[in-house]
């Protein structure tokens, strides 16, 4: 029935966590903060395809800035202008989640409508120096609705 597998997908975001769908940091398509807005640079986000990408300093576990394909409309590459110019422009605002974070918890987030991407991290106390935040990649509201279709269609 209807209210079984409303309950299903329910279950199913609230006992899985961004850790189980995330987008592994090995695998995202970031920038560094540094980078110049060349012919080449503009390329390959274009061929990304992505609609958002993070900008990371010095590490790529030090993200800074979401750069937004769109806030490129009115960049010019014979300009080879800074990213952080442009990040500073648009100041997009950067989201956080822990890994262990609900997967209902994190849909609610999205739903506050500011931003439908989250960087994930979480806190590293393993080795001998101080805890760390650790980014360990990004999810976005896609992979969530992708758990909840996923979920539907097994209980069929
Ligand atoms: P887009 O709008 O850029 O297509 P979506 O939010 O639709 O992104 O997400 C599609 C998939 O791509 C998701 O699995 C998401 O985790 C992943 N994704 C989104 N942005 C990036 C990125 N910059 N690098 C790598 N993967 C990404």
């Amino acid at each position: 029935s209807e209210l079984v597998r409303d309950e299903f997908s329910k279950g199913a975001l609230r006992n899985r966590t961004v850790e189980d769908i995330l987008t592994p940091v090995v695998e995202c398509f970031m920038l560094p903060s540094d980078a110049l807005l060349d012919f080449n640079t503009m390329s390959s986000i274009m061929e990304s395809g992505y609609t958002r990408i993070p900008v990371y300093e010095n590490e790529r576990s030090n993200i800074v800035d979401i750069l937004y394909a769109k806030d490129l409309a009115f960049v010019d590459p014979q300009d080879c202008t800074p990213l952080n110019y442009i990040t500073r422009f648009y100041s997009h605002p950067v989201h956080f989640v822990f890994s262990d974070t609900k997967l209902d918890a994190v849909l609610e987030e999205f739903k506050k409508g500011k931003s439908h991407m989250a960087i994930v991290q979480k806190v590293n106390n393993e080795g001998e120096g101080d805890p760390f935040y650790e980014v360990m990649g990004l999810v976005t509201l896609e992979d969530v609705i992708e758990e909840i279709i996923k979920s539907e269609i097994l209980d069929e």
